[in-house]
């Protein structure tokens, strides 16, 4: 079984900063085919950021963890993706008032699917070609606790390629309408190097 403590967190962003640091070259690329061509740049800037905050302030516990690598994310992302990360926090103080969190590794998610029901249902869905639509299938697959790593992993990686043939809903991808169709999404494909990061983790 997992154990989801704070030196499990700790490696988890930090496989997540090294995958992304790997991989940002690539995620400029499609960000070029359908937005702007910083992707990679945002979000490698963001992941340095958390790893600085990691050595210089260490948390002490996983919530802890989640709340430094977030508020890095959200102040050094910038973009699209920054506030996407910001809504999702908000949705997920909004759920913590309505019902406790019982599983650490569930609650990201849980703050990402939340718009499965209730009032967000309009933002946060799927097939809108954003990173929701590698996302919200992880979560899916984590099935609050009872799934595993490794098939969340595999589930936001079929998620971001099943990107490729969607008509962009969401930011700049959106106003290239009809010519957004036969690209893979960059934060889909970001969110699963990070949905994967859990795996790595967890080994
Ligand atoms: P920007 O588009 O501002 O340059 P990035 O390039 O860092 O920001 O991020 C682009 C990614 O953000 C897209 O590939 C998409 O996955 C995600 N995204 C854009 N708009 C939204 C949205 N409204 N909701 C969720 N994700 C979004
Ligand atoms: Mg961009
Ligand atoms: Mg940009």
């Amino acid at each position: 079984d997992d154990v989801l403590d704070t030196p499990f967190f700790l490696r988890w962003l930090t496989a997540a900063a090294t995958s992304v640091g790997r991989e940002a070259a690539r995620l400029t690329d499609l960000d070029s085919a359908i937005g702007d061509a910083d992707h990679g740049t945002n979000m490698q800037r963001g992941f340095a950021a958390v790893t600085e905050a990691l050595e210089k302030e260490p948390p002490g516990s996983p919530g802890a963890a989640l709340i430094l690598a977030g508020r890095q994310l959200i102040s050094k992302v910038g973009g699209a993706s920054g506030t996407a990360v910001r809504d999702a926090a908000a949705a997920r103080r909004q759920g913590a008032r309505r019902r406790r969190a019982d599983h650490p590794a569930a609650a990201g998610g849980r703050a990402a699917g939340r718009g499965g029901r209730g009032g967000a249902a309009r933002r946060r869905r799927g097939g809108d070609k954003t990173m929701l639509d590698a996302l919200l299938p992880a979560v899916e697959a984590l099935g609050g606790g009872t799934g595993s790593f490794a098939a969340a992993g595999e589930a936001a990686e079929k998620g971001a390629l099943a990107t490729v043939p969607m008509l962009a809903r969401k930011g700049r991808a959106s106003y290239l309408g009809e010519r957004s169709v036969g690209h893979q999404d960059p934060g889909a494909t970001s969110s699963a190097l990070i949905v994967g990061a859990l795996a790595e983790a967890a080994r």
